[in-house]
């Protein structure tokens, strides 16, 4: 597809984009709430044994903010409210601005089922970066420069399932070239292996870090430089028409190319680098804090 066909296309979709949600949004699927097995914690705190709290510690391990030595292994799920579970709750809703109470209360349940992308927020147990708002990681990975230049990208299917998936991210890759300077390279599916950030569309468990989960829950992930990829759960209702029912493509994408670019996650809840997204949401131009945030990784 030649680089105006594709730019015709990208304006055509984000022209559909205006158009009354009852003319393209497929029916409702029906909310549900992915961590919603969570919700029988309600209320525990420190020194307490509840059924199930196990489920909370792997909640908080997977996304960086305890230590898997902290969670019991093999036969037995350990279900006791101890110190390290209370930090890592404290921490949690430090980094939220919830209520820091170290109780598992209705607010902190509440986020914790919301739909996220699957990059932990916390990496080894440190605070990654040196911003109090955006983040990079420890080690600060990086794409060096004679990459900058001309990074290359494509997609590890032939045949994506979404029509707009390729202009979404062609839209995406523009914003975060705009302020980097980056110029962008996508590579047919044939060269896709030499690609330096692989894109695709999976489904549960897919051979790396994560598995995905079916629609909320966990909504993509992505690796950082210089082994980048970005990966989309093919389950969720992706859509790029605003709805309630939906997950907006282009937005999920500007955030996860944000982490192949070396972005971690940021505090700033209107930032395109917040790990959570709703359903109806829509993050389609990068904010100050995002700005800040790569510009200090690619001064
Ligand atoms: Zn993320
Ligand atoms: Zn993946």
């Amino acid at each position: 597809m030649g680089f105006l066909h594709k730019a015709f296309l990208l304006l055509f979709i984000l022209s559909l984009a205006t158009l009354p949600c009852f003319v393209f949004c497929r029916k409702s699927h029906g909310r549900r709430r992915l961590f919603q097995n969570l919700q029988p914690l309600e209320g525990s705190r420190l020194g307490e044994t509840v059924t199930g709290l196990h489920k909370l510690k792997h909640y908080l391990a997977r996304f960086g903010y305890l230590a898997n030595a902290h969670i019991a292994t093999g036969p037995g799920e350990d279900d006791h409210f101890d110190d390290h579970l209370e930090s890592a709750l404290k921490l949690y809703q430090t980094t939220f601005s919830l209520n820091v109470s170290g109780v598992v209360d209705a607010a902190t349940l509440d986020l914790m089922m919301e739909p996220r992308c699957g990059v932990p927020d916390f990496f080894n147990g440190s605070v990654p970066g040196i911003g109090p708002r955006w983040a990079i990681l420890p080690g600060r990975p990086k794409w060096p420069a004679d990459k900058q230049s001309h990074l290359k990208w494509g997609w590890l299917q032939p045949n994506f399932p979404f029509y707009f998936a390729e202009p979404s991210v062609i839209f995406a890759i523009q914003k975060w070239a705009y302020v980097t300077g980056f110029f962008f390279i996508e590579v047919p599916f044939e060269q896709h292996k030499g690609a330096d950030i692989k894109v695709g569309f999976f489904k549960g468990a897919h051979g790396d870090y994560e598995s995905f989960d079916g629609p909320e829950g966990i909504l993509a992930h992505a690796m950082f430089p210089t082994s980048a990829f970005v990966h989309f759960d093919i389950e969720e209702n992706w859509s790029v028409y605003k709805s309630d029912d939906s997950v907006d493509f282009i937005s999920i994408a500007l955030h996860e190319l944000g982490h192949a670019l070396g972005l971690a996650h940021s505090k700033v809840k209107e930032a395109v680098m917040y790990p959570k997204f709703g359903y109806g949401e829509q993050k389609r131009e990068l904010t100050q804090d995002d700005i800040d945030g790569i510009k200090n990784l690619y001064p």
